[in-house]
């Protein structure tokens, strides 16, 4: 069908040219709605049941319209395989339950999605697994936390939620003994590729940029086959498995990522720099300003600074509220990547799960905001942010 090799280009081509091979000639995804196929014969159903992924069996085992999307993320990452969940979560928790056992230890950035946080802090305890949370940003830390023949796991993300900060992929990469595992939602599949640094698993919230038009809840993670077998043939008895029609929605998401990416982040590189040096303004987080601290990496290991920016308000949380009910434009809601920019304030929405020292750990204050800029024109975006700052009484 292809003729040219998909490694001889772009990753903003291949978003458009992978995950065909389930579908025929059409050009969108089809929606494989059935949750049942009919098998061959008896012999053929028992080779499908062993299958950790058959694509015409059952819709919790595999469906056409999600190994489209799962074949289309491998490629895209540069990876075997890829099994999709019900959403972000589905994928980290199977991922953790797949692979950790009790008396297993997990080696965790403290900078984590709040769920992710959650479930590592306060579930993976009651089932005899025990995590250590490392500051990720410091060189070294992930990997001096690893105990030899009991770590299983290690787990990053980069970008982090909310502020920004990165880890460096070379030195994940590196780790050799347990697994590792790299949230890359906030990058996009077009932002970075953790695979080509030696990282075993990359992970995504498709809720956000993948799927880009907040309509799909999906998750999915990526690596090599045996490693995404395992996970799948767990994933099967787990049950978070992708909707069919979110799948759909996930890529067609897909195929516009790159040109949404690179608005969302010409506007956030925008944003950031209005933002830095405004007085009400304390710190701006962005990987596209020199004044972030890991700006040296994000120029070296991003190939999009992306659309989120994380400011800090001077006014702590009464700030926080007036800046929030000011806006006008910008939508106050929680997820991001999507054509409208939204406001969030993670202390009460992404992280309110998370206790007080929890916070601390993420550095999350109560004046911090989140931005996710989307489609707008940039100048009334910046006029909204500006004008909602100078209603802070
Ligand atoms: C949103 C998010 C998740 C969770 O994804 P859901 O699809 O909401 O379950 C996990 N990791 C990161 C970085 C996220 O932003």
């Amino acid at each position: 069908m292809t003729s040219q090799p998909s490694a001889d280009r772009s990753p903003e081509t291949v978003a458009i040219t992978s995950g065909r091979a389930h579908t025929g000639a059409a050009l969108a995804t089809p929606l494989y709605s059935s949750t049942v196929f009919r098998l061959a014969s008896v012999s053929e159903a028992r080779k499908l049941a062993q299958q950790p992924k058959p694509p015409q069996f059952y819709s919790r085992h595999g469906n056409p319209s999600v190994a489209a999307f799962e074949d289309a993320i491998a490629e895209m990452e540069g990876a075997d395989a890829a099994r999709a969940f019900s959403s972000g979560m589905g994928a980290v928790t199977g991922v953790i339950l797949a692979l950790c056992s009790k008396g297993s230890h997990i080696v965790a950035a403290q900078q984590l999605y709040g769920g992710t946080r959650a479930f590592l802090e306060n579930a993976c305890p009651r089932f005899g697994i025990d995590v250590t949370f490392v500051d990720a940003t410091v060189p070294g830390a992930l990997a001096g936390a690893v105990i030899a023949g009991t770590t299983m796991l290690v787990i990053a993300e980069t970008p982090a939620n909310p502020r920004l900060e990165l880890v460096d992929l070379d030195e994940l990469g590196a780790i050799s003994g347990p697994f590792t595992l790299v949230d890359s939602t906030i990058a996009t599949p077009l932002g970075q590729r953790p695979i080509d640094h030696g990282v075993d698993l990359v992970l995504h919230s498709a809720t956000k940029g993948i799927g880009g038009n907040n309509d799909a809840l999906l998750g999915v993670v990526a690596g090599e086959k045996d490693l995404i077998d395992w996970i799948s043939g767990f994933g099967n008895l787990h049950g978070a498995c992708a909707s069919p029609a979110e799948a759909v929605n996930g890529l067609r998401g897909l195929r516009t990522l790159s040109v949404r990416l690179r608005q969302q982040s010409e506007t956030a590189q925008a944003v950031a720099s209005a933002l830095e040096g405004h007085p009400a303004v304390d710190a701006v987080c962005y990987p596209g300003l020199s004044s972030h601290k890991q700006h040296d990496l994000a120029k070296r290991q991003l190939r999009s600074f992306g659309g989120l920016v994380t400011f800090d308000l001077i006014g702590g949380f009464a700030a926080g509220t007036a800046f929030i009910e000011a806006l006008e434009l910008v939508i106050p809601a929680m997820s991001f990547g999507g054509p409208e920019t939204l406001a969030c304030h993670p202390a009460s929405t992404t992280h309110a799960v998370l206790d007080d020292e929890q916070l601390a750990d993420a550095q999350i204050g109560m004046g911090t905001i989140r931005l996710s800029c989307g489609l707008e024109a940039t100048d009334d975006v910046i006029a909204d942010i500006i004008s909602a700052i100078d209603h802070i009484g």
